[in-house]
């Protein structure tokens, strides 16, 4: 038998889909992902999602969103979608070799960490690369590091690494930030951060040594190459969308987010609805993920109540 409605993402915006969706007994289930909970889990303090006045740690927020999902009977699978046929109802979804049937589905896959895409920074991810300082900031205690970006996520990684490392050189292919100013002064403020301006990373040594040991900058004004010793490479030049399951399945934008059409989470194909981050580039926040989730579950409820 298909189910009713099939949520493909853990994350705020899918954890509160399955929330609505099992309270109105939808019975739904909810395909983690490569990342279960998202990128809540990978936060430190949360300190603006409403009802938490002293603030809460990230996977805790999503703990507790799983658990209330859970509480209404929202089924679990764990894994990531290989394939979706969206080309009739009820829609095919595949996770682990297992194919899943569904009246409706509501994609929540969010957005990942976009790379620089350079060969030695492929190589060298996990032994000194990172693009997440929260997992891995404390692996440099009192080393010297680089954050590349110039927005609120390097920002954050930056002030975050300075808990741990010894100095943290932000890297921004501008001389300016497009970081809010609050977090740009509060970095400015901190002795550990210095700027490197109008600067790329274009290579990281060494690759043969299977550990970061420095990188080769190239100043974008003047074409010049340096040569600048570290010990750590963290990339925060913001995220992509997780669509490639739906590459020419769902429209999508130039950059690859769903496109949905407003006021609803209704995406190109009449019964697939999305929500979070994957179709949100400009707010990407956990209130207004978790706010288009619940849309996105009473879309599907609508849908499923006029089609029988
Ligand atoms: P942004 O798109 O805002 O910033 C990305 C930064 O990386 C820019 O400075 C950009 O340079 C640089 N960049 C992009 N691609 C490359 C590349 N290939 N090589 C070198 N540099 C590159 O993404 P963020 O993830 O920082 O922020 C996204 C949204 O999330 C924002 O709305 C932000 O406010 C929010 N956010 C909020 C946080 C908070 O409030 N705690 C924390 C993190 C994010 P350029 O400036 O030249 O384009």
């Amino acid at each position: 038998m298909a189910r009713n409605v099939t949520i493909l993402g853990s994350g705020a915006a899918g954890l509160t889909a399955a929330i609505y969706a099992a309270r109105a007994d939808l019975q739904p289930l909810v395909v983690e992902g490569a990342q279960p909970g998202g990128q809540l889990t990978i936060t430190t303090e949360v300190e603006n999602y409403p009802g938490f006045p002293e603030g809460i740690q990230g996977p805790e927020l999503m703990d507790l969103f799983k658990k209330q999902a859970a509480r209404f009977g929202t089924e679990f699978v764990v894994g990531t979608v290989e394939k979706v046929d969206l080309t009739r109802r009820p829609f095919t979804i595949t996770v682990n070799g297992t194919t899943h049937e569904s009246q409706t589905l509501i994609v929540a896959t969010g957005a990942s960490a976009k790379l620089l895409g350079i060969p030695s920074e492929q190589a060298l991810m996990g032994h000194g690369v990172s693009a997440c300082a929260v997992c891995d900031a404390f692996f440099f205690k009192n080393q010297d590091v680089l954050v590349v970006g110039g927005g609120d996520t390097a920002i954050e990684e930056a002030t975050f690494l300075t808990k741990f490392a010894k100095s943290v050189a932000i890297v921004h292919r501008r001389d300016a930030l497009r970081a809010s100013k609050a977090m740009q002064h509060r970095a400015e403020q901190n002795p550990k951060i210095r700027f490197v301006w109008d600067s790329v990373i274009d290579e990281i040594y060494d690759v043969q040594a299977k550990k970061v040991t420095g990188v080769r900058l190239k100043n974008v004004k003047t074409g010049k190459t340096s040569d600048l010793k570290c010990d750590g490479v963290f990339i925060g030049i913001g995220h992509a969308p997780n669509t490639k399951a739906f590459v020419d399945r769902l429209e999508l934008n130039p950059v690859g987010y769903i496109v949905t059409k407003p006021p609803s989470t209704a995406t190109s194909v009449p019964g697939v609805f999305a929500c979070g981050d994957v179709q949100d580039h400009i707010y990407r926040q956990a209130v207004t993920a978790a706010g288009s989730g619940c849309q996105a579950a009473l879309d599907a409820e609508r849908f499923l109540a006029g089609h029988g």
